[in-house]
């Protein structure tokens, strides 16, 4: 019985996102020993961390744990006295009942405790679970804030991240929980063993050996589905990523129109299958062993019985003895069921922490610039032989950039996609940092300069910027952190990014609230959306260095041209980088380098590579004749 209310609650804890894992792993003393110490490997964290949330729920959550662990064996005892009191009141001629009515009232006393903690335990667990999901939400959060953009990349991390976030409110507290109530039940097993020690020490050691093979096979079990799951997280990530595709708002519109629903759905329901082979597995080896070695208990147990029964018969103990020792018996092996089944489901709270932690531990490189200006501010930005690998990559994105761009002078880059004009911005902005080379901001190393002195420095807007669900002032708003909420400069900015037009036309103008999530939200075209985006770059006046990352690509030809002019006007002492496909624009810059996987080819003005009549000249005219 145990071991199947263990195994059906592994099952459904796998059913709801962390399958069960299994391929056939390396038994031996070692990794049974090892599984049977991992299930409680994160448990101390976990108490560290309830104890850290709220100290009063968990003292009161500890005691009345420890509570509702004595009380039953103190049950069992008075149920012994009543019997025994009934029969020597009937033997005493049946008169005086008194005795039999204190223990039956105590008995009632009891009972009611019992049901007050156990009440007093789900009352605590819901306050904490509330409290302590929040608190790890917000870890993740704040972990998320520190974190570098390479990390948010990295397919491995990322796995870790959505993995963290998703459980976070439940599975902390559950791994409390549990190991509370593998408390609770140890609790109870040491008091029956004290009452049951006066009818037999070997009485004790039947009780408690009789669970452990069981005990034993449950946790071991455990822990290699705890260690095999981390091998399939690929799969499973997959199947997740199958999920977002097939659900989700930004991609139903090409799925539905492109047919890929059923073979996306194929796919899902392949990883599905093979991981459900290796799960089923799993689960009838460990329910075949279950079963076994639940039979040994259960035939221990019931010789046990036998033999308190015979003692009884034999006049040895009495008959409110007897009642006693049974009870305790068949409430020692519900203990030890309910710690199997604790176990069982211990190994995925485990899971969970040991991503949960992980990801908290992940080392961040801090920055230990401090500099917040630079000795040569007429120097404006310098890259020199800048080469850059993305991390993991064969080829490097970027190699031996070298350039000097002073204030007032605009810059732009050129180049087939994939060229490295996006990874240059990225290391400008010390998303990334060089694989070797320097880059220099008024004649100092990005390294020493303060991570957010820099920042301030730049406004950049990226070809995929981002389009917050929020309001439309808002959404321009995010482009000085300062002034998120400021309406007049969310005025200001959009008129310069040529955004108030069609704002003011929205139903409630400013305060209209964008995107599909949210009631009334109002979705914009490709235009207006980088309309805001440029609005946004306008809203950081104090920003020096301005990069457009092609954020005009789905405006005209014309429009594009008029606002990198107007970007020139306002920025006339500024650094202006612009990156675009259109020569029109392109051919504005002071300064134009031509990028081929990750070198320069060309640099020069207009007229100077027009004159050099290479790459540049080339495109150029390629361009303009399509135009004619
Ligand atoms: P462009 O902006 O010129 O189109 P990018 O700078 O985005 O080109 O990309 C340059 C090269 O770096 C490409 O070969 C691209 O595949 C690679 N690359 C871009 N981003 C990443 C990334 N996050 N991780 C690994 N490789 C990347």
């Amino acid at each position: 019985m145990a071991r199947a209310a263990g195994a059906a609650e592994a099952a459904a804890g796998g059913r709801a996102g962390h399958r069960l894992t299994e391929t056939p792993a390396p038994a031996g003393p070692g990794t049974t020993l090892r599984g049977f110490f991992g299930v409680f490997r994160y448990s101390r964290r976990a108490i560290e961390l309830v104890w850290s949330t709220n100290r009063v729920l968990t003292v009161a959550f500890a005691a009345l744990t420890l509570i509702a662990g004595v009380l039953p064996a103190a049950v069992a005892y008075v149920g012994a006295q009543i019997v025994d009191s009934v029969v020597a009141a009937i033997n005493a001629g049946g008169r005086d009942a008194s005795r039999v009515i204190e223990f039956v009232v105590l008995e009632g006393v009891l009972v009611a405790s019992i049901a007050g903690a156990q009440r007093g335990l789900s009352l605590c667990q819901s306050l904490l679970r509330a409290q302590l999901g929040q608190r790890v939400n917000v870890m993740i959060l704040e972990k998320a804030l520190t974190l570098e953009l390479a990390h948010f990349e990295d397919s491995e991390f990322y796995d870790k991240l959505t993995r963290a976030r998703r459980e976070a409110s439940s599975r902390p507290l559950a791994l409390v929980t549990r190991t509370f109530g593998l408390a609770q039940n140890a609790v109870s097993l040491v008091s029956y063993g004290v009452l049951l020690v006066q009818f037999s020490p070997w009485a004790v050691a039947i009780l408690l050996l009789a669970g452990l093979p069981a005990f034993i096979a449950e946790a071991k079990f455990s822990g290699d589905a705890f260690r095999l799951f981390r091998w399939r997280s690929p799969e499973t990530r997959m199947q997740m990523y199958l999920e977002t595709v097939l659900a989700r708002e930004d991609y139903a519109k090409e799925v539905k129109l492109y047919g890929l629903g059923p073979r996306l759905l194929d796919r899902y329901r392949d990883i599905f299958r093979r991981l459900y082979r290796e799960d089923r597995a799993l689960t009838i080896r460990r329910d075949a062993w279950g079963f076994a070695l639940g039979l040994i208990a259960t035939i221990a147990l019931y010789g046990a019985y036998a033999w308190i029964a015979v003692t009884t018969v034999q006049g040895a103990i009495t008959l409110g003895e007897m009642t006693m020792y049974l009870m305790l018996f068949r409430q020692g092996q519900s203990a030890v069921s309910a710690s199997l089944s604790a176990v069982g489901g211990m190994y995925e709270d485990n899971l969970y922490l040991s991503t949960l932690y992980e990801y908290l531990d992940t080392e961040v490189p801090r920055s230990s610039g401090t500099a917040t200006r630079g000795p040569d501010p007429s120097d404006g930005i310098r890259f020199e032989d800048v080469s850059f690998t993305y991390p993991g990559a064969s080829e490097p994105a970027l190699e031996h950039v070298s350039f000097h761009l002073p204030p007032g002078r605009s810059l732009a880059l050129v180049g087939e996609n994939g060229s490295g004009k996006t990874t240059l911005i990225k290391l400008l902005t010390r998303l990334y940092r060089p694989t070797s080379g320097r880059i220099l901001l008024d004649g100092l190393d990005l390294e020493e300069w303060d991570e957010k002195a820099l920042r301030e420095r730049i406004g950049v807007i990226f070809q995929d910027f981002a389009r917050y669900q929020m309001l439309v002032g808002e959404n321009v708003g995010a482009g000085d952190e300062r002034h998120f909420e400021d309406e007049a400069r969310w005025r200001e900015a959009a008129e310069k990014g040529r955004a108030s037009e069609f704002i003011e036309q929205l139903p409630r103008g400013y305060h209209t609230q964008l995107g599909k999530w949210f009631r009334e939200g109002r979705e914009l075209s490709g235009g207006q959306w980088q309309k805001i985006a440029l609005s946004r770059a306008f809203m950081r006046t104090r920003a020096d260095i301005l990069v457009l990352d092609e954020p005009t690509a789905a405006m005209d030809a014309q429009a594009e041209a008029e606002v990198f002019e107007h970007f020139r006007q306002l920025a006339r002492d500024r650094i202006t980088i612009l990156i675009s496909h259109r020569f029109s624009t392109v051919r504005m810059a002071d300064e134009i380098l031509v990028l081929d996987r990750g070198r320069i080819v060309e640099r020069g003005s207009h007229e100077q590579l027009m004159q050099k009549n290479g790459r540049y000249a080339h495109l150029f005219t390629l361009q303009a004749r399509g135009y004619r």
